[in-house]
């Protein structure tokens, strides 16, 4: 059978093969009760990563983050987030249903609030004013992007936001990959953050699984709130021994990154319309006007090769590199998506 070269998401990647031996051989509990020795010992690995007191293991991004507005805001209060961000707009509205909260847009190309904007949509509690009681991040930035926020960036906003004493908390699916691109420790690019969430399904290749990670307070919450949305586990530990292989060895992402640039390169050769300062991680955003076509016919052709990319305009296409494209496949994908524009 032919290969399919999937690089519609770094989440279609499967579990190594050391994960599923960790997961076989897992000692597991019930972590509900909280005596899963396999998820404390995530959980632990997740709070040194990241510098925080604790951690919390749960189902996915989402979850994490639905969990984290819970638990560090109270009802009809505002949250700041990019308008471009994941929060605001791939959660069902969980901010409002769930969390009833009203979330503050704010907009900008690169991911970065301007301070002074960001300021003044900081409000205090008033007559007719709800307060801003948390300021939300996206960093990597936008899922077709993979733009990376650093760090004097980021506590330019904490600084900000806790001067008016509100937190700040980081949706941090891809901030592993930030970290390599920054060459930072995860601990240090967070700092002054107070909570933050990883995906251990996209680029880590777990199957399943986030981590949650901020004060004692703050988790002792989230633990509860996660429990209300039915995100209470109990043999989670077969599903943590993922986790555990994944953060062991973490830094391998940076091949991903590698192999994006390389891809990169190779399809803006062929004509394709790529900024390559914006290739900044594993994310290529591909535009198509350049070539007048569109980017349903441009993923269909490629199609037909057992390629899969992802359509995300009229003219824009979205490629993720990640551990199951090997190098090898690169020089073919660009090959074929020449050929498929002509070039
Ligand atoms: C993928 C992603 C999420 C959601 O993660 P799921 O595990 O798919 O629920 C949240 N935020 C960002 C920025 C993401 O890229």
């Amino acid at each position: 059978m032919k290969k399919v070269l999937d690089l519609r998401s770094d989440t279609v990647t499967h579990p190594t093969d050391a994960m599923r031996d960790a997961m076989r051989n897992a000692e597991v509990g019930d972590d509900v009760i909280g005596d899963d020795y396999t998820v404390k010992k995530l959980e632990q690995m997740g709070a040194k990563l990241f510098g925080k007191e604790d951690c919390l293991f749960t189902v996915s991004g989402t979850m994490s983050n639905q969990v984290a507005v819970l638990s560090m805001t109270g009802k009809a209060e505002q949250i700041v987030v990019h308008d471009n961000s994941h929060m605001y707009n791939l959660e069902r509205a969980g901010l409002a249903q769930i969390c009833g909260v009203q979330p503050r847009p704010i907009s900008t190309e690169n991911g970065k609030y301007d301070l002074d904007e960001l300021e003044a949509n900081i409000l205090f509690d008033a007559m007719q004013v709800a307060p801003t009681s948390l300021v939300c991040l996206e960093n990597t930035f936008d899922l077709n992007k993979g733009i990376v926020l650093d760090k004097d960036y980021i506590d330019d906003v904490c600084r900000i936001a806790h001067a008016h004493n509100v937190p700040v908390y980081m949706d941090g699916a891809r901030i592993l990959n930030a970290a390599i691109a920054l060459n930072i420790e995860p601990d240090k690019l967070l700092e002054n953050v107070d909570a933050v969430s990883l995906c251990l399904s996209k680029g880590l290749a777990c199957p399943i699984g986030s981590l949650l990670a901020g004060s004692k307070e703050m988790i002792f919450k989230a633990r509860r709130m996660r429990q209300m949305l039915g995100g209470g586990w109990r043999q989670a530990g077969i599903i943590a021994a993922a986790g555990i292989v994944a953060l062991e060895n973490w830094k391998v992402l940076e091949e991903d990154h590698k192999k994006a640039k390389l891809l990169a390169k190779q399809l803006k050769n062929k004509g394709l319309g790529i900024d390559m300062e914006q290739v900044q991680t594993n994310i290529i955003n591909i535009d198509l006007s350049p070539i007048k076509m569109t980017a349903t016919d441009f993923c269909q052709a490629l199609n037909e090769y057992g390629i899969l990319a992802k359509v995300i305009g009229n003219h824009h296409v979205r490629m993720i590199c990640h551990k199951d494209i090997e190098y090898d496949d690169i020089e073919n994908v660009a090959e074929i998506a020449g050929k498929v524009v002509g070039a």
